[in-house]
């Protein structure tokens, strides 16, 4: 059960001491409390753990403080839609705002490079009005003895150019709990110019060590991954964990399944599940088409396959696409084969506002058929 609190309620004052006196008298319940502050306003939830199925919601109701009452029916107690769940299902991060009803497109290098890619590319974001970017710089290989990615030595230069660029979020992939104190450390040196949303990526999904940390964290959003060869509830399960910790500010990403039934794709488009987390849970849905397709082929009408599966995802009401793009593909260090050119930018951008708009409009049809 959870007690949604009526925003601004002060710890110190007395009511909130009784509700909090009150819960404690209750038999075999614990308490969990979870604290927001915005810049408009602080919101508390508190999550009843044990048997609250004695506990009757219109009595909780009247408890001082508390503003709503919801019965938790599912799994993923904290980032699940429940019944008359009406909890928001969107977050703000460094002026961009992510929610299940936004798109926001993360173009960018799969992994950092050199200096002159990572300008080339943020500057091509910023003439075709992005504000979001992947950046690579932990990179997990199959092969030990394959490019690990820069490190710490290129957060430097990509934050500077991601401040000169206007680049407000990057997207940045952490393996280790050292990553998120050196990227910590790396945006203050460099006077927070941008922001980052860590990304757990599918081979760490259920690395619950690493879950815990980066969820015990609330400075930075976190993208977490599925992973590639588990059900969707055990990687909805993994998201949990991050929010269990204290951090909701979460977006669970899809990137296709490890089979070869996914055959010549690099693995197996599962965007069909957009909406299936939408329905689960409250977090924004990302796909990541390079990953999924893992090539440039190109379909008889002359669009890429990594276009198409984008536009099936976006179609479907995803609210963020993570995509490769190099300024010389043959030259990237990581997943060359996959990226997409900088002068494909605004073709890609197009393409995904053609899929948005028929989203929409198909929202607005469903809609349309419930009223009537
Ligand atoms: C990535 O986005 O760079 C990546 C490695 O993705 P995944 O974890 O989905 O393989
Ligand atoms: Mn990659």
């Amino acid at each position: 059960m959870i007690l949604v609190l009526k925003p601004n309620t002060l710890p110190e004052s007395l009511e909130y001491k009784q509700l909090l006196a009150h819960l404690a008298n209750l038999p075999g319940i614990s308490t969990r409390i979870h604290s927001e502050i915005g810049i408009e306003q602080a919101l508390t939830e508190i999550y009843l753990i044990g048997n609250t199925k004695v506990l009757s919601i219109e009595d909780i109701q009247c408890l001082p403080c508390v503003d709503r009452v919801v019965r938790v029916s599912e799994e993923y107690r904290v980032l699940g839609r429940h019944q008359n769940d009406d909890r928001p299902t969107y977050f703000e991060y460094n002026e961009v705002r992510f929610g299940q009803d936004t798109l926001n497109v993360f173009a960018g290098l799969c992994a950092v490079d050199t200096l002159e890619h990572v300008e080339l590319m943020m500057k091509a974001l910023r003439d075709h009005g992005q504000v979001c970017t992947r950046m690579g710089a932990y990179k997990p290989r199959t092969s030990p003895y394959s490019f690990q990615g820069h490190g710490k030595a290129c957060l430097p230069y990509v934050f500077d150019l991601a401040g000169k660029y206007g680049i407000k979020v990057i997207a940045m992939e952490v393996t280790h709990e050292s990553h998120v104190e050196e990227i910590r450390e790396a945006l203050y040196q460099t006077g927070s110019s941008t922001g980052v949303m860590l990304q757990i990526g599918t081979r760490n999904t259920q690395n619950f060590e690493l879950l815990k940390i980066v969820g015990r964290q609330q400075d930075f959003p976190v993208l977490i991954k599925r992973g590639f060869g588990i059900t969707l509830d055990e990687s909805l399960n993994a998201a949990e964990y991050l929010a269990s910790e204290g951090n909701r500010k979460v977006i669970f990403g899809l990137r296709g399944m490890k089979t070869n039934m996914g055959d010549p794709h690099r693995n197996f488009v599962d965007f069909a599940h957009v909406p299936v987390v939408k329905r689960l849970t409250r977090m924004p849905v990302c796909i990541d088409p390079s990953h999924s397709v893992g090539t440039r082929l190109i379909a008889p009408d002359e669009i890429l396959d990594i276009m198409h599966v984008t536009a099936q995802g976006v179609v479907a009401g995803a609210n963020m696409v993570l995509a490769d793009f190099h300024p010389v593909p043959s030259k990237a260090l990581v997943d060359g084969p996959q990226a997409l050119l900088i002068k494909e930018l605004p073709l890609f951008l197009e393409d995904i506002q053609i899929a948005r708009e028929a989203y929409e409009k198909r929202v607005r049809l469903a809609n349309r058929y419930l009223e009537a």
